[in-house]
């Protein structure tokens, strides 16, 4: 009998062409029609129970979303590059979002894996010496590249769909494979989390092509250090006036931002651990000789535990209001990003650890890694973990040509059906417990 191992590697041609075939359709966050489409599809004709849309995606938690005109802009590119009009209808609005389930009938516990599905605003490399480019499968969308390798992690998501449906009489319980969109600018999470997907989960598992795991067949099962985040818009509104004639009737809403953007770069550091600001965006102001009236800035808080970042957001919002009032303008602030930190569970990515070595043909199985990074990942982590039940992100090894995010990216294929049979054989042997 031939070893799951064996058979994801029989999976492989198919694997790197779907994987193409998305690379070559990039969908940025909350528009991943077309994307979404095909898991459905795919999904379904496993076997598997899929909700998509408004039944997995809570509206009012949706962070972040493109205006209505983009969104029906981008529903019409889907369908013209096959997506099913009726699917895409019934995510009107962004909620691209999908879960699957596959029940077993026997007593066990619930195993979910997540993946994410967007793309990013990069565009994408066109020089002979980018492999997607020299064969032919680099994004044929504008400004849109699946530069961190989401491409992949669809991919992997639905080879282990397979995996798991054709071993669906070894496994117990319930698998729930959650597909979640917009993950760059960590948006996307909270409203799957708060559609209560993962409210009856007893192990969650989460991972990333690459990032810290950057040799060919390798794998780390614990991913620590994930910092706690939260994206913040905030717009001024003055009153316009005659610069020379009447400055004292307008209200300058360029100073307010200006005053903010440094004074945020004041808020103390914390002794409880690291902290992070930055005010990326600033843009102000209609005219050379008018008062400005309009100001936004674009800002990110990370704090090396929630508490931390809490301290960092409660401070940027006092100082912004402070900066407002200084100038006697209007503030309005939104949310337009966030993510928890995450409490590492050594001992699952341990026994992860302990399975792969048993099962899979690593030349590395290592058990620990530093993200140093952000991952909305950590909010379906936090709810299980809340909620009794444990996660675990891992990271899953492979050379990468640039680093993520890079117009350069790409990343070796091979990493894809090793990814796929380490996950099937942990939804066997968790489902089991
Ligand atoms: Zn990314
Ligand atoms: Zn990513």
């Amino acid at each position: 009998m031939t070893t799951i191992w064996e058979q994801a590697q029989g999976l492989r041609e198919e694997m790197v062409a779907r994987r193409r075939n998305l690379h070559q359709h990039p969908e940025t966050g909350w528009t991943e029609f077309r994307t979404a489409s095909m898991i459905i599809k795919e999904l379904e004709s496993l076997g598997y129970e899929v909700s998509f849309g408004a039944a997995v995606v809570n509206e009012e938690y949706m962070m972040g979303v493109p205006s209505q005109a983009d969104l029906a802009a981008y529903m019409e590119r889907a369908i013209s590059e096959g997506a099913d009009p009726e699917l895409v209808g019934k995510m009107a609005g962004g909620k691209t979002g999908i879960v699957a389930v596959l029940k077993t009938g026997k007593a066990g516990k619930t195993v979910a894996f997540r993946f994410d599905m967007d793309c990013n605003d990069v565009e994408e490399d066109k020089g002979d010496a980018h492999r997607p480019t020299a064969e032919g499968f680099a994004s044929c969308h504008k400004n849109a590249m699946h530069a961190c390798g989401h491409d992949g992690h669809v991919t992997i998501g639905l080879a282990t769909a397979k995996l798991i449906a054709a071993h669906k009489d070894e496994l117990a319980g319930t698998i729930k494979l959650i597909f979640q969109p917009a993950e760059e600018g960590v948006r996307g999470a909270y409203a799957m989390v708060n559609a209560g997907v993962v409210d009856d989960v007893d192990y969650l598992f989460g991972g990333h092509i690459g990032f810290k795991a950057t040799t060919d067949n390798a794998l780390i099962t614990m991913t620590d250090g994930f910092l706690a985040t939260t994206k913040l818009d905030a717009e001024f509104k003055g009153v316009s006036a005659h610069a020379g004639a009447a400055p004292e009737q307008g209200k300058n809403a360029l100073l307010a931002a200006c005053q903010a953007a440094i004074s945020l770069n004041t808020i103390s550091r914390h002794s409880q651990g690291s902290s992070r600001i930055n005010v990326g965006v600033l843009n102000a102001g209609t005219g050379r000789n008018v008062v400005p009236d309009i100001a936004s800035l674009k800002l990110e808080t990370r704090g090396a535990t929630t508490e931390i970042n809490n301290f960092m957001v409660s401070e940027a919002r006092r100082m912004l209001a402070a900066c407002a009032a200084m100038y006697d303008v209007e503030l309005k602030v939104t949310m337009a990003g966030g993510a928890p930190a995450c409490l590492p569970d050594a001992e699952l990515g341990h026994e992860v650890a302990e399975l792969a070595k048993a099962k899979c043909h690593y030349d590395e199985v290592s058990e620990y890694v530093d993200m140093g990074g952000s991952e909305d990942c950590g909010y379906f982590m936090e709810r299980v973990q809340q909620r009794g039940g444990r996660a675990l992100y891992m990271m899953y090894g492979t050379k990468i040509a640039a680093g993520h995010h890079n117009s350069h990216f790409d990343f070796n294929e091979d990493c894809l059906w090793k990814a796929a049979a380490t996950l099937a054989e942990v939804a066997i042997h968790f489902t089991n417990k």
